[in-house]
């Protein structure tokens, strides 16, 4: 294993929670690595976010291992504005604020190999990641442009990149439609829900009040925005909410459910990634397929076009919906935003031309010194990121090695066939860890020479709940 490189220059690209968490943990590893975030705040998608929104993650999961949450939050899932505070006060604690520099957007990426080092065409030959295998070559690095505020730029040379920028927000997802069946054809307003979240609350609630509204999607966004719809026009107007597919929303009490659940024995039942108990039971509080609920109206639909007054419906008889108002909430192009951050094509399609390209959910076989973190969609980000974000920090610092990059596309195209067997049409390459993250963090411990058991005995092994804290000395 190769000396440890702490006077290496590391950027993390992204103040939000995954940004905080990289930081935190390569400060503690001796590392001095320098954050860019684009905005002037750190927190990311909580920092501005819809006035209702609140955790749908149970507190005691969406918690850093070491860092509880204050006494004074009572809640089991606190708002935006608590989770909010509970982010700065973490930032403040650990000393992260001084390394990010705000108002730094990395507009791109470049992999530079020094002159006479070969050039893209060569990496395709590699056989140990980033060449030889080992973490920093010194002959190559990454060329970071950033722009500031005054949209002056400037190019920041690092050794290794953690990727932050967040698989939530940015990029907007919105269906495409033939001609004449898309917005244009709708004389009402459009927008997604990424434009709602930006408004200001005054301007929100008078764009939707007195208004019929349809809001597509059925992540967590749109009934967060169906809730504030049916808050203001009550019963007079219901909102619409149109379902194509039901995935990740629980209800707060199965989310408290679910979270209590987090143990060995009920992974063991969920034997598969992407079915079992939690997915069944979504699929049974959804049903039936059109739910009439006083102000929240639920139907469930393979597709839809727009017309003059609002929308109509596939396959339905009597399928036309009048609207004035439709706001998609229909997710975020995500493969995109991160292939965009490169300024080549070949590493372009490294990350678009592979449906499951992450081993371990952070690293590329095929982009060298670099990782990615919190692009795993998981009942809390915050787990998830945290634990992925010790064992990039435990690697940095020289703690294990990778495998050769054959192992590692081998060990991602078996997650890829495993995932694609059981979600089928739901799959997408960062949910395959889902529900089985006690697994994901037992195969990151081993890696890192750890005892993936971390409870006292065999019956609480089994029984109780697995969360945040018992990684805390991870
Ligand atoms: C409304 C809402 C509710 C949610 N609720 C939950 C929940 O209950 N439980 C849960 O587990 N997860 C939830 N999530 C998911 C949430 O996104 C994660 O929990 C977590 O906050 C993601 O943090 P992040 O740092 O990875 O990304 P982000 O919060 O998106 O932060 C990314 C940061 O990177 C910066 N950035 C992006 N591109 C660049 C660039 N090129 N240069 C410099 N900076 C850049 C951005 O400005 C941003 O500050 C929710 C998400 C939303 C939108």
């Amino acid at each position: 294993m190769e000396a440890t490189g702490m006077t290496k220059k590391v950027a993390i690209v992204g103040a939000g929670i995954s940004g905080l968490l990289a930081c935190k943990h390569l400060m503690e590893k001796g590392f001095d690595p320098v954050v860019f975030e684009a905005s002037s705040h750190i927190g990311g998608v909580w920092f501005q976010t819809m006035e209702s929104t609140k955790l749908q993650t149970p507190k005691h999961l969406y918690q850093f291992s070491d860092f509880p949450w204050p006494a004074t939050v009572k809640e089991m899932f606190p708002d935006h504005r608590q989770v909010m505070e509970y982010i700065a006060s973490y930032a403040e604690h650990f000393g992260v604020l001084p390394k990010i520099k705000f108002n730094s957007r990395v507009t791109g990426i470049d992999y530079g190999l020094m002159p006479g080092c070969g050039n893209e065409d060569d990496m395709e030959g590699w056989e140990q990641w980033s060449g030889s295998g080992k973490l920093f070559s010194g002959t190559r690095g990454w060329n970071l442009t950033i722009k500031d505020a005054s949209n002056a730029t400037t190019v920041y040379r690092a050794d290794f990149v953690v990727l932050c920028i967040g698989m939530f927000s940015d990029l907007p997802r919105v269906p495409e439609f033939p001609p004449d069946c898309g917005p244009e054809a709708f004389r009402g307003r459009v927008l997604h829900s990424m434009n709602y979240a930006q408004m200001e609350k005054d301007l929100a609630d008078e764009l939707v009040r007195d208004k019929r509204v349809a809001v597509v999607g059925f992540q967590k966004s749109a009934l967060d925005i169906a809730t504030e719809v049916s808050m203001i026009n009550g019963n007079h107007y219901p909102c619409l909410v149109l379902i194509r597919s039901v995935y990740w929303l629980l209800p707060s009490y199965v989310a408290a459910f679910a979270s209590g659940s987090l143990n060995r024995l009920t992974e063991y039942m969920i034997h598969k990634p992407g079915e079992g108990f939690f997915l069944w039971l979504v699929a049974i509080l959804c049903s039936p397929l059109a739910l009439e609920e006083g102000s929240i109206l639920l139907k469930k639909s393979s597709g839809f076009a727009f017309c003059e007054d609002g929308l109509v419906l596939e396959g339905e008889a009597n399928g036309r919906v009048s609207a004035d108002v439709v706001i998609f909430a229909t997710g975020w192009e995500t493969d995109m935003k991160l292939a965009d951050i490169f300024s080549s094509e070949s590493f372009r399609e490294r990350i678009t031309g592979s449906s499951a390209p992450l081993y371990r959910d952070c690293i590329h076989p095929r982009i060298p010194q670099l990782a990615i973190l919190g692009y795993v969609d998981s009942l809390s980000v915050m787990f998830s990121t945290e634990i992925r974000s010790k064992w990039l920090a435990h690697y940095l610092a020289g703690g294990f090695a990778l495998p050769t990059i054959g192992e590692m596309e081998r060990d991602v195209d078996k997650w890829e066939r495993y995932a694609k067997k059981y979600c089928k049409d739901k799959y997408r390459w960062n949910r395959t860890g889902t529900l089985i993250q006690i697994h994901c963090n037992d195969l990151l411990l081993r890696d890192m020479g750890l005892n993936p058991k971390r409870k006292r005995n065999f019956l609480a092994e089994l029984f109780s709940s697995y969360g945040p804290t018992d990684y805390r000395n991870v």
